[in-house]
């Protein structure tokens, strides 16, 4: 069985590609049984030019810039290195999927998985939670020493195989029921009524995107359609893999016209601050399912006005779901 952990980056271009610096793997036996080799492969990125925020926090980015190594000679090593093993596990689902995202876009064959075990989610059923558990939490939970750096893709790796062996045979083979589409009728519940082209509202700069969240200028709006002054409460996210949600969806209700999304998009200056960009669009099916996918995410409660006490970003720095 091999244990794979990626690390990667989908920058801000139009390329629809997680470009993978990082190929970590560690080769047991069985899971929870003993490391008996090691892959490690740090990439030189070559596709996108800018990083993404989870992509910054990578402790060993200097490495993959610095790497003369590109994707398609560590992809081969990598296959080389696999032998006939296809038997595969990580902490998350998408690793062999992310790896053959890549082959394609560099024009390689894929790597054919006879069977994939998410050790996240067995973990979670070991445990008894229906979450997703970060891979350094998990390992806390389990008392293992915290002596390497997570978000190496090779440590995450061999920190999964290790947590392999808190799994039964149970575990690795429990699947979730499918969740009920319940949300998608909540965004249902938006207003079907059609309103003329809303301004943009500019947010910010502040320091920290709760700020932005939270600020009176994000948070008052018109109704579209009669102009009464209305307000968002919370604001919902998809919980990205690492680092902060750049995309926010809110809800305001006019008591006559219904309910309306507007929707906010944080980005981070070169000087740190946070500026928002608040709209308040169409719905179109995209839109709808874009909220619906939110509703099943995070969400930033807004604090009242009165009460601005100084915080460290908590709820949006969250532990990423994979490793
Ligand atoms: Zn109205």
């Amino acid at each position: 069985m091999i244990v794979l952990d990626l690390e990667w980056n989908r920058g801000y271009d139009k390329k629809p590609l997680n470009e993978i610096l990082q190929i970590g793997a560690v080769r047991v036996e069985r899971p929870g049984g003993p490391i008996v080799d090691v892959f490690n492969a740090c990439i030189r990125p070559t596709v996108h030019k800018k990083f993404d925020l989870g992509a910054r926090k990578l402790p060993d980015l200097s490495m993959f810039k610095n790497s003369r190594t590109r994707f398609p000679a560590a992809a081969e090593a990598f296959r080389a290195w696999c032998g006939e093993d296809r038997v595969f596990a990580g902490w998350g689902g998408g690793d062999v999927e992310a790896l053959n995202e890549n082959c394609k876009y560099w024009g390689l064959p894929p790597f054919e998985a006879e069977r994939f075990f998410d050790f996240q989610l067995a973990f979670a059923h070991a445990v008894g939670t229906g979450q997703q558990i970060a891979l350094w939490r998990a390992a806390e939970y389990c008392g293992l020493p915290d002596v390497f750096d997570y978000h190496s893709a090779v440590n995450d790796a061999m920190y999964t195989a290790v947590l392999g062996g808190w799994l039964t045979q149970e575990d690795l083979d429990w699947r979730p029921e499918p969740a009920p589409p319940r949300r998608h009728r909540a965004a249902l519940r938006l207003s079907k009524l059609s309103f003329p082209r809303q301004d943009r509202q500019k947010v910010g700069p502040v320091p920290t995107p709760e700020e932005a969240l939270d600020a009176r200028s994000s948070r008052t709006l018109a109704c579209p359609v009669c102009g009464r002054r209305l307000g968002v409460a919370r604001w919902h996210f998809v919980v990205p893999k690492a680092g902060v949600p750049q995309q926010f969806y809110g809800v305001f209700t006019c008591p006559e016209h219904g309910r309306f999304l507007c929707r906010m998009t944080l980005t981070r200056r070169r000087d740190g601050q946070w500026q928002g960009r608040r709209s308040v669009p169409s719905i179109t099916p995209g839109l709808a399912q874009e909220y619906a996918a939110a509703l099943d995410g995070g969400v930033h409660v807004c604090k009242s006005r009165g009460h601005r006490r100084k915080r460290r970003p908590a709820c949006l720095e969250r532990g990423t779901g994979e490793g």
